[in-house]
């Protein structure tokens, strides 16, 4: 937590004004058994009704300050917790933009929600709450002991004895509660895991019928949840009874040498009153203290899940020496004995690639799933690094690259086509930021949607996405191609992005790319698509097996030839 305690450093002034307030509310607490024992002792005891009106107008006063004290101090504490977690939610969300995809491979994308949503909630309420009553409950256990000592230090010794025993107990709790709300927060990642992954395919669910199957899945780790924070609230609540005990115990001591002094006049009854007050209060902030324990525990935990994610270390960034004035020209790419391993992963998933794509040139990638095609995609526009070997652009390493000037220049179209929560022009647009309208046309005629968008109930500014009308896959794959094609890319990378397109949609698609004067990457399972590249390179396993045009690898006896005869033979019935 001291590590977050820099984004407290913008309220300074509205943090003053609050620990400032509170310690006039404690000084108030403390004084008034103080005034009490005063309006017992001088005014009641002594049948003095001008020293009872006196004091007692006092304590009204000073309640009453208190009282508009604590409610400036709730202004004060209310802004300065929800500016802290906006701040800290601001900077947790540029931290993950900054994020390669190995640091995105380690921390999955629902711990991440729950982190940027559940935990810094959890900070938020601790700052509040650390400024409206959490140094009270301490300060007022220690000032109220020194005064039960002031009063009469005889008769409040016992309690030099229990608090600080007390005080070490709680410590102890405090630490076994930290480890176990850690396990809760981990564990409640897993039920918004599920609940995830459950929303994203529940379409897929509903037609295989896994409702019962899901429900058990989620069931199990909601118990998991739920019987770790069980085990954390019990910890907690067996701390409550235990204290009350052994305050209770100290009043009936103070009481009964209270009442043995009194008789024999070594003390006042308006003091022993005063001393039972302090203990009284002490024990209603121990009682605060439990639920303390549970907030700073859980908050431990929270800022230590915090601080995860702002200690990850960036692991892809600009080189040092990379030349902000480097750009794609012409947009030929080589693959020098490349290899890539993903950092989990046990084998390499790309050994010894290399080949040559010329500027303009069309290049499509065959293979089986798991071969390696959309790796080989991802080491392009430096998504991962490779490990060994080099990916040039026009003969420079990717790496000497400024990254963003690199991705620029590069259209991606990911397998799975992604659109955003907005209209359509904003979708397209999404690719730059800049695109006039008529750029956006243009991209969305190229990628063969036009017409489509022309058909929709508002056009260009028909809601799509999450929460608009729903597209079918083919539509969502072209709007992603008109998305990449309005950056008029320098490297165009289609992953398997034309799968959901008709045969001749396809055909009108690649002939629209040819203005585009960009080297383009196809991944694909079609030979009729691989046809017309320039080079078609066949991956396995990793291994680039075959390259060349599609005659020449017709001519070698090999999987090319296998796979041309099998989708001839289907094409032919
Ligand atoms: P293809 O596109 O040819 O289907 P991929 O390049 O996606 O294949 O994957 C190649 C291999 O790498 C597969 O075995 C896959 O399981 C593995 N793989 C893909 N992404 C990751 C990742 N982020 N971490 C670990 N392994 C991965």
């Amino acid at each position: 937590m001291r590590k977050l305690s820099f984004f407290l450093k913008p309220y300074k002034l509205p943090i003053f004004v609050a620990l400032f307030l509170m310690l006039f509310e404690l000084a108030v607490e403390l004084i008034q058994p103080l005034l009490m024992a005063k309006i017992i002792d001088e005014g009641i005891l002594q049948n003095d009704l001008r020293v009872v009106y006196l004091w007692g107008s006092v304590l009204v006063g000073v309640s009453i300050l208190a009282f508009i004290g604590g409610i400036v101090n709730s202004f004060a504490a209310s802004h300065v917790s929800q500016g802290f977690g906006f701040d800290v939610r601001k900077s947790l969300f540029e931290k993950v933009q900054s994020f390669s995809f190995t640091n995105l491979d380690k921390l999955s994308a629902s711990s991440l929600i729950t982190r940027l949503t559940g935990d810094v909630t959890v900070l938020q309420n601790t700052v509040f709450m650390g400024l409206r009553i959490m140094m009270r409950a301490p300060l007022l256990v220690i000032g109220g002991t020194v005064m039960a000592l002031l009063v009469d230090a005889k008769l409040a010794f016992i309690l030099l004895i229990t608090i600080p025993v007390l005080i070490y107990f709680l410590f102890w709790v405090m630490g076994r509660a930290g480890k176990l709300f850690k396990d809760v927060q981990s564990r409640l990642d897993a039920v918004n895991g599920i609940m995830r992954e459950n929303l994203n395919g529940i379409r897929l669910i509903k037609a295989f019928i896994r409702r019962d199957f899901e429900i058990t899945k989620f069931r199990n780790a909601a118990d998991r949840l739920k019987n770790k924070t069980a085990a954390s609230l019990r910890l907690i609540e067996t701390t409550l009874p235990i204290l009350l005990l052994v305050m209770n115990i100290s009043v009936i001591v103070i009481l009964w040498f209270g009442s043995k002094q009194i008789i024999t006049g070594d003390i006042k009854v308006g003091e022993v009153v005063a001393i039972v007050n302090y203990v009284t209060r002490i024990t209603a902030s121990f009682s605060v203290f439990s639920w303390l324990i549970m907030a700073l525990s859980r908050a431990g935990a929270s800022a230590g899940r915090i601080n995860e994610v702002f200690s990850t270390h960036i692991d892809l960034l600009d080189m040092v020496n990379a030349d902000p004035a480097t750009e794609i020209k012409a947009g030929r790419v080589e693959f020098c004995n490349v290899s890539f391993q993903y950092p989990a992963a046990e084998n390499h998933v790309l050994n010894h690639v290399s080949f040559v794509a010329e500027p303009g040139e069309t290049v499509a990638i065959l293979g089986g799933t798991g071969s390696g095609k959309t790796t080989l995609f991802h080491l392009i526009p430096r998504l991962y690094d490779a490990d060994g070997g080099k990916v040039l652009i026009d003969g420079t390493d990717v790496r000497q690259f400024k990254i963003e000037t690199l991705r620029k220049q590069i259209g991606v179209v990911p397998q799975e086509a992604h659109l955003f929560t907005g209209t359509v022009r904003e979708n397209i647009a999404w690719g730059k930021g800049e695109a006039t309208d008529d750029e956006i046309v243009i991209a969305a005629t190229d990628a063969q949607i036009h017409g489509m968008v022309e058909k929709l109930p508002g056009q260009y500014e028909t809601i799509v996405g999450q929460k608009g009308v729903n597209l079918s896959g083919g539509q969502k794959q072209r709007l992603s191609i008109a998305r990449a094609l309005v950056r008029k890319p320098k490297i165009l990378l289609l992953d398997d992005s034309t799968s959901a397109l008709d045969a001749n949609t396809e055909t009108n698609l690649l002939q629209a790319l040819e203005k585009y004067l960009c080297t383009t990457f196809i991944i694909t399972q079609k030979i009729s698509t691989a046809k017309a590249a320039d080079l078609i390179l066949l991956l396995d396993d990793g291994q680039l097996i075959a390259k060349g045009s599609h005659e020449e690898l017709l001519r070698s006896e090999g999987l090319y030839q296998r796979i041309y005869k099998s989708q001839f033979r289907e094409e032919a019935l």
